[in-house]
C-alpha cells in the first residue's frame, strides 16, 4: 500500500505528519519511507535513518559518433524536448533539455549513438527509526531537473517488499510532485487553515481528484485562520482525518528535529486511527 503525503505549500508540517504515520505504522507493519523531496530531503532528521547504500542517479544523455553520423536527422525528429538537432553537418546534443528517453539512440539508422550518465544527484537508503526502510533522494545543486530522480528513487530495489509504503512529496504542485503521486493508493493531504493554505490544498486536491486517488487532509497549525478548509473539504466530499493544533511545545520540538509523537504522544491514538481509515478506504 503507498500512501503519499503532500501539502502544496511549504511549512506546513508534511514531514511531521509523513514520518509520525511512518513510526505508528511501523509498530505493526514492515515500512518504507522515500523522502521524494529531493531539493531538500529533511525527513531523515526525525527517522535517523544509517545511510550505508548509495547510487548515483541521473539522465542517460546521448553521444553522437560522428564519425558514423550521417545527418540523416531521424534522431532530431523523433525528440519531443528538442534537444538534438542536425545543423549541416553537425549533430548537437543539448543536454540541459534532454530527458533521457533513448528514443534518438533506437531510431539511428547508423548506430552512431551512445549513452553515458549525465550524474544529477544520489539515492540513499538504510535503516531508520523502528526498522523502518528509508531512501532518500538528493539532487546537485543547480540541476534542473527533479523528476528522474524522484523516478529512479521510486524504482529502487527494496530488499523486502514493505506492507506500507510513505512517499514525502516534494512541496508545489508541479511536475515532481505528480511524479510522486503517480501510482500511490492513497494522498495524504496537510494544509493549515489560512487562504494560502486553502489555495495550495486546492492545486494538490485537482491533482489527485484527477488521478481518481483517495484522499484526505490533516490541518495543521488548527485555530489560526479561519473555516475556508473545512468549507472546501465539505464541498469536495474531503475527509478533514485528523487536526493538530497550533501549539508553541510542538513547534519547538520539531524545529529541534524531536519527532511529533516523541514531543506529543498523546497524538498516538490519532495517528493510529487515521492510518486504520487510510487502509480501510485503500481496502475499500
Ligand atoms: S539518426 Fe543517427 S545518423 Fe541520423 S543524424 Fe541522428 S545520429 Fe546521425
Ligand atoms: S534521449 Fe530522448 S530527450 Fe534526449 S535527445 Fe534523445 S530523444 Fe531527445
Amino acid at each position: 500500500m503507498r500512501i503519499v503525503v503532500a501539502s502544496g505549500k511549504g511549512g506546513t508540517g508534511k514531514t511531521t505528519v509523513a514520518t509520525s504515520l511512518a513510526l505508528i505504522a511501523a509498530e505493526q507493519e514492515s515500512v518504507r519511507f522515500m523522502d521524494c523531496d529531493v531539493e531538500a530531503p529533511n525527513a531523515g532528521l526525525f527517522l535517523n535513518p544509517v545511510l550505508d547504500t548509495r547510487k548515483d542517479v541521473g539522465v542517460l544523455i546521448p553521444k553522437v559518433d560522428e564519425a558514423i553520423c550521417t545527418y540523416c536527422g531521424k534522431c532530431a525528429e523523433v525528440c519531443q524536448f528538442h534537444a538534438i538537432a542536425v545543423i549541416g553537418k553537425k549533430t548537437l546534443v543539448f543536454p540541459e533539455l534532454c530527458h533521457g528517453c533513448g528514443s534518438c539512440t533506437l531510431v539511428c539508422p547508423e548506430n552512431a549513438i551512445s549513452e553515458h550518465l549525465d550524474v544529477m544527484g544520489v539515492l540513499e537508503s538504510g535503516r531508520g527509526a523502528q526498522g523502518i526502510d528509508f531512501s532518500q533522494g538528493v539532487m546537485n545543486v543547480g540541476e534542473p531537473m527533479a523528476v528522474p530522480i524522484i523516478r529512479e528513487l521510486k524504482k529502487w530495489e527494496v530488499a523486502n517488499l514493505p506492507f506500507i509504503e510513505i512517499r514525502d512529496a516534494p512541496p508545489g504542485a508541479s511536475c515532481p510532485v505528480v511524479e510522486t503521486i503517480r501510482g500511490a493508493d492513497f494522498a495524504l493531504l496537510v494544509t493549515e487553515p489560512t487562504p494560502f493554505g486553502l489555495h495550495d490544498l486546492k492545486q494538490v486536491a485537482e491533482i489527485t481528484h484527477e488521478l481518481g486517488l483517495p484522499t484526505g487532509v490533516v490541518v495543521n497549525r488548527d485555530g489560526i485562520g479561519d473555516n475556508a478548509v473545512q468549507a472546501y473539504c465539505d464541498e469536495n466530499d474531503i475527509p478533514i482525518l485528523m487536526r493538530i493544533p497550533m501549539e508553541r511545545r510542538i513547534a519547538e520540538a520539531i524545529a529541534s528535529g524531536t519527532p511529533l509523537l516523541e514531543a506529543a504522544p498523546e497524538y498516538r491514538p490519532y495517528f493510529q486511527s487515521m492510518l486504520e481509515i487510510i487502509v480501510a478506504a485503500v481496502g475499500a
